[in-house]
Order: structure tokens, then sequence, then C-alpha cells
């Protein structure tokens, strides 16, 4: 056979000749949708790669992003890979120290920044010494932060750039392990670390993630894209979409729940993806203002475990039945997906749902094992429970210049999730926690996930995120903080009574905070590090209870 590089560049000229007439569009606050073709998004995005070599962009240069999903970062997706480049998408809500330690570390040399984030950027932009440029792009959107215009010499407008550049003729020659992206974690303990991928692994992973038996994403498919653009490649799927010609919408500046429900409405969406939280503030809205999503025909759920309650009224109240994924920025992102084999279907329904609150079977070309603390294997039978280690070819093999983390990977090749796991004997995965996060009370493991999906399935409740308090004879017990729906009193009691039958008496939790909201990661996930600290100095009411 030929030695043919799988490089991004065969998808993006296959769709340029094939899909021209299909449609890309963006939400603009407070006025209508951009709307351009497939023909115009190529165009532009060889104009751009003509800009990016005016503008003194080499191989192998990083160029970053710090934006919202727009077209124009569509076009950054694409015209900086296909250049040789390697595009950085930054997190636009990280703090200014961990941003500037990020643009530092990877040595970005110009970022394309959306006017409306300027503000943020501009508060330490004097600490970036790698970066030559700003460009910055018309998002449309009221200005974020409050220390004023970041407007300099330096900069250059986006749409200036575009329309005053040569297009390229072509695209250089790459090899299939060359640089394509680079995505650091949202990582809690020490420097975020940071992953590159090459256009082998996104080649690969496009192809598994498009498959039937993934998220079956095709040409009939409109997509809107809500995880951010700089969350793990938005899950890869800008570049799934464009590989297979999918209509596309891309949410705009900060979405709030109300524009989702509209733009599925509006769009008619088929296809698209966000973590749990963004999922049960539209299924609150959509069950009290009527919005119509019967147009999705799944919806991508992962990023943390999405409660079996959630999939449930999804399926009852929308008639969608949502597509549970489990990831990692380290995996390009996608490591499993849940979907029943044939032979489940007339399983009865509870069955079925206990199937799609796990996070699936590992897809084509993950490997997966679990591994005790001795380092040895576990069995797959849905009890051993270890740690999930994972290799294939779209898996990260080191964190980018990070000697420090080399403990993440095994002597013989594997990389360490960090997440806690047991595997059935059909190959579903069950994410019980990162190992963080697990609960040890009285010598007993207490799964902080499972606790929080059976809270979540109470009608009373809209969020639930479960700690470890410090507890003086048990060591650690699980403290449940608990946000109401909107309008509803619960009271702690009535949880409890709700859990009894249902949890080992040593996971019931003793108590109940009720808060206003569970604090979120960068990334819109429960972020249970500012819980536990808000709480380290619990001290139990009844310190002889339970477990
Ligand atoms: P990130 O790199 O930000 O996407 O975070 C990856 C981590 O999110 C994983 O290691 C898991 O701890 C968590 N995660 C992702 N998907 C799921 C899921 N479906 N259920 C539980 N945890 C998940």
């Amino acid at each position: 056979m030929m030695s043919y590089p799988l490089t991004l560049t065969h998808f993006f000229e296959r769709s340029r000749r094939l899909f021209a007439r299909k449609t890309i569009a963006t939400r603009v606050p407070g006025g209508p949708l951009f709307r351009y073709t497939y023909g115009e998004f190529a165009e532009r995005t060889m104009r751009l790669a003509g800009a990016l070599a005016a503008l003194g962009v080499r191989r192998g240069d990083r160029v970053a992003t710090f934006g919202w999903n727009s077209h124009r970062h569509l076009e950054l997706y694409w015209a900086v890979p296909l250049s040789g480049a390697i595009l950085h998408t930054l997190n636009i809500r990280l703090s200014a120290h961990d941003l500037t330690y990020i643009i530092n570390h990877a040595g970005d040399s110009i970022i394309f920044a959306d006017a409306s984030l300027l503000p943020l950027l501009a508060a330490f932009r004097d600490a970036l010494p790698t970066v030559r440029r700003i460009v910055v792009m018309p998002d449309g959107a009221g200005a974020v932060g409050s220390s004023g215009a970041a407007a300099s010499v330096e900069d250059v407008a986006y749409e200036a750039l575009v329309a005053g550049a040569e297009p390229v003729s072509g695209w250089p020659e790459l090899r299939e392990t060359d640089a394509a992206g680079m995505c650091y974690t949202s990582g809690t303990t020490g420097h975020p670390k940071g992953v590159v991928y090459t256009h082998r692994a996104m080649f690969l992973h496009c192809l598994a993630e498009a498959m039937a038996d993934q998220f079956g994403i095709s040409e009939d498919d409109r997509i809107l894209h809500i995880v951010p653009m700089f969350h793990a490649n938005s899950w890869c799927l800008p570049f799934t979409a464009v590989m297979v010609g999918a209509d596309q919408v891309f949410a705009g500046p900060n979405p709030q729940p109300r524009d989702i429900c509209q733009l599925i409405q509006a769009e008619k969406v088929t296809f698209t993806g966000a973590v749990p939280t963004v999922w049960i503030a539209v299924k609150e809205l959509c069950e009290k203002e009527g919005f119509d999503i019967s147009s999705l025909r799944t919806i991508a759920i992962g990023g943390s475990a999405a409660p079996k309650s959630l999939q449930q009224a999804y399926a009852k109240n929308f008639g969608v039945q949502m597509s549970h994924a489990w990831g990692m920025t380290e995996m390009t992102p996608l490591g499993t997906v849940t979907r029943l084999k044939s032979y489940m279907g007339d399983w009865p329904e509870e069955k079925k749902y206990d199937v799609f609150a796990r996070v699936g079977y590992p897809s084509v070309g993950v490997d997966a094992r679990i591994v005790d603390d001795s380092g040895k294997e576990l069995a797959w039978d849905g009890v051993g429970m270890g740690e999930l280690q994972v290799r294939g070819p779209w898996v990260v093999a080191s964190y980018y210049d990070n000697a420090e983390s080399a403990d993440r990977f095994t002597a013989d090749g594997w990389f360490r999730t960090g997440d806690v796991a047991t595997i059935d004997a059909e190959g579903y995965v069950q994410i019980t926690d990162r190992t963080k996060d697990l609960i040890k009370s009285g010598g007993e493991w207490v799964s902080s996930v499972d606790v929080e999906n059976m809270i979540m399935a109470h009608p009373k409740v809209l969020e639930a995120a479960v700690i470890a308090v410090p507890h003086p004879k048990w060591v650690e017990r699980p403290l449940a903080c608990v946000v109401p729906k909107p309008g509803c009193v619960i009271e702690p009691a009535e949880i409890i009574d709700f859990l009894r039958s249902k949890l080992a008496r040593w996971a019931l939790p003793d108590e109940i905070e009720i808060i206003d909201a569970v604090p979120k990661t960068s990334v819109g996930k429960f972020d249970k590090k500012v819980l536990r600290e808000r709480y380290k100095n619990w001290k139990p009411r009844d310190a002889t209870a339970n477990a």
C-alpha cells in the first residue's frame, strides 16, 4: 500500500471539493446569526493561512487562540495546523496566573483573541515575552472584565488581515507525526500540563468519533458546538464535522441555557454535546418554557458523570437518548461511549439505564485496563475497582516539556488516567471517582459519584456534589452539598430518607448542606476542590454517627 500520511490536510481538501454548499453559522449576541457556506469557509481559511505566512508564522510555531466558539475560531482550527504550525487553544476562564504560565511555557508567538476578551489579556500581556502580535476577532459581544481596552500598536484586526491576504495556493507536505494542536489540562495540582496532538492522532480520532457505534456523525447532521473550543479540542467535533461535511452552528460568546434552547429549536440541530451541568440547566428551561428540541437525534454528554435520572428525563420528556461518553484532554479526548449492544434492546427499562449510566465500552483504538494499588491487573467482573489505564494512537505519550509528570505513565507504556473504575464482563466501564474524590470512611470506600447521582434523582434536587470531610472516628465521611430546584424547599431529612434504602450504611451522608449553587470549574464541571476548601474545618454535628 501507499505510504500516505494521515494528516488533517486530507479532510480539509476533500471537504472543500465535496461540501462547498453546506453551511456554517455563528450566534452573534443581539443580532441575526452570521452565516456562510463551506465554500466561503475554505476560501477564508486559505486566506488566513496566507496571512499567517505573512505574519512570519513558521512550521512548529505555536499560534494561540483566546476565544469563544465561532466560525473564525474554526478557520484557525484548520489554517494553523495545515500550515504546519501548532494550534494552541487557551482556556479563557483560567486565572491570569495560570494563563501567563501556559502561554510562556508553550512559547506562543501570536494570540488570536476575541475583542470582548481583550481586557482579560491586557491584565498580563506585559508578562508574555514570546507573544509578537495579538490579532483581534470581532465577536460582537460586550467587553469582559474591567481593566479597559487592550488596543495597542501591535494589535491587528482579523477581518482586515484576512481580507488583505493572498490565499495560499496549496499546503505544505506534512508528516502525520507532526504536531497539529496543543491544549493544557485544567489541572488541579501543580502547574497545568500541556498535551500535544499529532495530525495522525486527530485523523484517527475523527474517524472513530464519527462511527455509527460512537456518535454516528454524518453529512446530514446539523451540529451545535457548545463544548468550548478550548476544552479538549471541543471534543474534536469541529474537525469531525468538517470531515463529514455536516452543517455547523457555533454557540458564540458566553452562551446561556436560553441561547442553547433557541439555537437547537431554530436551527433544527440534530447533534450537540456538553458537560452534564449544561444539560441540567437546559432541561429545567425546556420543561418550564416548552422549547422544541425534538430535532436532536442524540446529545453527547460527558466530562463528568451523567446521572441516570437526567438521561431518563431527556428520553421521557424530549425523546432524546443521550450518548454518555468518557474522555480526557490527554485522549484527544474520546475514550468510551455508551451504546446498548443489540441483544440488550429488550431488557427492562431500569436495566438498560443502568448501562447508560456507565460510560460505555472502549472505543476502537483505545486499550483499557484496571489496575490495583500493587500494579496487578484486575478482572473485568464489574466488582474489582482500580485505576483506569489506557493506551492507543490518540492517547498522550508524555506531557509537553514536563519531566515531573513521568509518573503518569507506566513502565509498560500505559497512561494512568487518575480515574478509578470497574469494568464489567461486557466491557462497560463505570467511573467510580477521580482518585482524589474517593471517600474512605472507616476503611470502606464511598463513591462520591454514586451518591451524587442518587441524590440528583430526587425530584426537588437540581444539583448535588459529595465530598469527604474529616471525621474524628471514621477519618472521612461524605458530606452532600445540595442545590434545590428553583422554587423548591427541601429538608436534609427528606434526602437522607430518599437515600436510605439505596445506599450501604457507611455511604449514607450524615449531613446535607443546602447551598445556592455548586461551584463550577473553568470547563463547567462541579468544582469539588472549592467545596473541599470551604468545608475543610467541618465539625460533624454528631461525631458518633453512622458507618
Ligand atoms: P478533562 O481533561 O477536563 O476533559 O477531564 C477529564 C476527566 O473528566 C476524566 O479523567 C474524568 O475524571 C472526568 N470525566 C470525563 N468524562 C466523564 C464521565 N462520563 N463520567 C465521569 N467522569 C468523567
